[in-house]
């Protein structure tokens, strides 16, 4: 069975392992760094970035986590996963602030959908296609917002998986603003061979076609040795 770590700090993580269970993966919850010693993938679950930066921060995740995905481990971010594994946060220093995991080549607005301040959730609905679905591509797929992020733009090595193009509402809402050209925004992108991330939470849906594409990508990976392991066995 392939391990999948789920970085357990807080957040929606145990809705994630229940779907690696149901795809025929191994879940793990990570709150330490020996317990991705093993693990292919690494969910990083959708909650709160700044407590979850401050939590890694505290327990020494930092290190480790950027070493599980430099040495080829998959990491998919969801919603804060998402913005964790961001190079750049965008549209204004009110968002800045906070440690950012990166490796993920994209800026990302932390709360396109609505405001942290006031912890509103806005469930929003979209369709898009799963891309290399085994049930065929082009059936869509629910996408459900909570005080959601958007990547406002991507790099060249970035594969956009899915748009969302906004409702009239939201333009609306942006008029005025440094968005007010924006049509549409990436809520799903794929970089490398191991690296996705995704602004909607499928970890709260009963579809598991996202969680079986991260299971392929994590099958596909080597399993995680532990720091600096890979330089011992090579010296
Ligand atoms: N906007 C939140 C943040 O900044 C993320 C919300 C979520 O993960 N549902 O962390």
């Amino acid at each position: 069975k392939t391990k999948i770590g789920v970085l357990a700090l807080q957040g929606s993580f145990a809705e994630h392992c229940a779907h690696v269970r149901r795809c025929g993966g191994e879940p793990v919850e990570v709150r330490k760094a020996e317990q991705l010693v093993g693990c292919s993938g690494l969910i990083i679950p959708g909650g709160e970035s700044t407590t979850m930066a401050n939590i890694c921060r505290r327990w020494n995740l930092f290190e480790p986590l950027r070493d599980f995905a430099a040495s080829g481990g998959a990491v998919w971010g969801t919603c804060a996963g998402l913005i964790f594994l961001a190079d750049r946060i965008g549209r204004g220093a009110k968002q800045g602030g906070q440690e950012l995991l990166g490796g993920l080549d994209v800026t990302v607005d932390r709360n396109f959908f609505g405001s942290q301040a006031r912890s509103i959730t806005t469930p929003t609905s979209m369709r898009c296609a799963v891309p290399d679905a085994d049930d065929g591509s082009d059936t869509p797929f629910r996408a459900i917002f909570i005080r959601a992020p958007a990547i406002l733009s991507a790099g060249p090595g970035v594969e956009v998986l899915a748009e969302y193009a906004l409702p009239e509402e939201k333009r609306a809402e942006l008029r005025g603003t440094d968005a007010e050209d924006v049509e549409k925004i990436i809520v799903a992108v794929k970089q490398g061979g191991n690296l996705l991330a995704t602004s909607f939470h499928p970890e709260v849906t009963s579809d598991v076609r996202w969680h079986k594409l991260f299971l392929e990508m994590s099958s596909a990976a080597k399993a995680y040795a532990g720091v600096g392991e890979d330089a011992v066995r090579k010296a």
